[in-house]
């Protein structure tokens, strides 16, 4: 016999578990998963946040894709409470084991104040431009979204930073900020690609915020036109999300080493000499940081910079790149990063090698004591430039185990020609 809406609606919501907004809020909480199963119009206006998308249309064709564990306690929401008791109805039918409907829906948890939030909307040219990230699944429209929030700083509109600069740009990460107080020189267009003939003279950031306008109309470029030095570090760095570090002096690394992990920003760092190039990306307290990788600055005679050593054109570009794949990765938050992993590229044999990097534990900034400290609010006067002590590549070595530091000359990098010390300029 036929039965009514009312009926079937009766029959439903006698079949499943309800709870209260309060209730969802509480299970939301604790890490339970909210699922949103209206239209994507819905959705738009505004949703739960964390909560999972999955529209009533395609409940039953999409969840098992969505939450493949049907043990998973699953609380769904509509827009006043009809939609999800039915849905949680078809998915205890499908096998889910815990799940409940929210009563009152949306509308009733806006009106008991509980937090909610609007997604950033791709508008249509922006869906067009980013339509290769939005075929990946593991990027899709909520990771360009997140893309278009996040904010990158340079260190440097070089070598290193104009192909990464170009490429940040492309993808769509919405706020770059650079710092550089060069201008452009004939010598640089080797290997700066962001730079171009007609601007030699001007200001490097200036000649980078008109390339990456031309590129991406969607990216602010926030342009710092100071040298990094104490003073200003800590207000420069303030609310960016990661420093791509670009940088070639000792001094600026120590100086940036130290404001970064006191800030908790991850630094992706990269260097180069003439066909060799080191990558490395710094996690405060998930990895080691600079000053653990280089507890001392080499000698000036072994870490000539690239107006002195030279460098191939595309050796920046290569390492600027894979620096640039760093930062999207710690912005989508996928796949694996270089924390505690030393790349280094050799151009000639056209080989990568890898060495495991260690948390030094008596690290003077990212030590568990030095962290304690600082958060006392005893921070210690680090030097920049700690000249006295011999210069040693500490916490780096082939395979998985490494003794204590190693000099130069006798460690793993040491064995290895003039090339492999750890300085660069790009
Ligand atoms: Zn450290």
């Amino acid at each position: 016999m036929p039965k009514s809406y009312a009926e079937l609606l009766r029959e439903a919501k006698a079949s499943i578990r309800e709870v209260n907004p309060q209730e969802a809020e509480r299970l939301r909480v604790e890490g339970v998963t909210l699922v949103d199963v209206r239209e994507a119009t819905e959705w738009e206006q505004g949703y739960i946040p964390g909560a999972l998308h999955v529209g009533r249309s395609y409940l039953e064709q999409q969840i098992e894709g969505a939450v493949p564990d049907r043990d998973t306690p699953l609380v769904l929401y509509c827009a006043g409470g009809v939609r999800s008791a039915f849905g949680a109805q078809t998915l205890q039918q499908l096998g889910y084991t815990n799940v409940a409907s929210m009563s009152g829906g949306f509308q009733g948890w806006k009106a008991a104040g509980l937090p909610w939030t609007t997604p950033v909307v791709l508008s249509k040219e922006q869906q067009q431009r980013y339509s290769r990230h939005l075929l990946i699944p593991e990027v899709g429209s909520k990771g360009q979204a997140k893309l278009l929030e996040s904010k990158v700083l340079l260190i440097g509109a070089g070598g290193l930073g104009s192909p990464s600069a170009l490429y940040l740009a492309a993808a769509g990460v919405g706020t770059i900020g650079i710092v550089d107080f060069d201008v452009v020189d004939v010598s640089n267009l080797q290997r700066q690609i962001l730079h171009t003939t007609d601007r030699v003279g001007q200001k490097k950031v200036e000649s980078a915020r008109t390339s990456i306008g031309a590129l991406n109309p969607d990216v602010t470029v926030v342009a710092h036109e100071e040298m990094l030095v104490g003073d200003n570090v800590e207000r420069i760095i303030a609310g960016y999300d990661v420093i791509l570090d670009g940088t070639d002096t000792f001094e600026t690394r120590y100086l940036l080493n130290d404001a970064a992990v006191a800030a908790g920003i991850p630094v992706v760092h990269a260097s180069v000499f003439r066909f060799e190039g080191q990558l490395t990306t710094f996690i405060p307290y998930e990895g080691p940081c600079y000053r653990c990788l280089y507890p001392t600055p080499p000698p000036p005679e072994l870490a000539p910079g690239c107006s002195v050593a030279g460098v191939l054109g595309v050796v920046p570009g290569i390492m600027g790149l894979l620096q640039a794949n760093e930062v999207l990765k710690v912005f989508l938050g996928i796949g694996t990063t270089l924390a505690g992993r030393l790349l280094i590229f050799d151009a000639l044999e056209a080989e990568f090698t890898e060495l495991k990097l260690r948390r030094d534990p008596a690290c003077p900034v990212c030590s568990d004591e030095a962290r304690a400290a600082r958060e006392r609010g005893e921070a210690p006067v680090l030097s920049a430039f700690p000249v006295d002590a011999p210069f040693v590549l500490a916490g780096a070595g082939f395979g998985g185990t490494f003794g204590t530091a190693s000099p130069l000359g006798s460690g793993p990098l040491g064995s290895a020609p003039l090339g492999t010390t750890p300085e660069a300029r790009a």
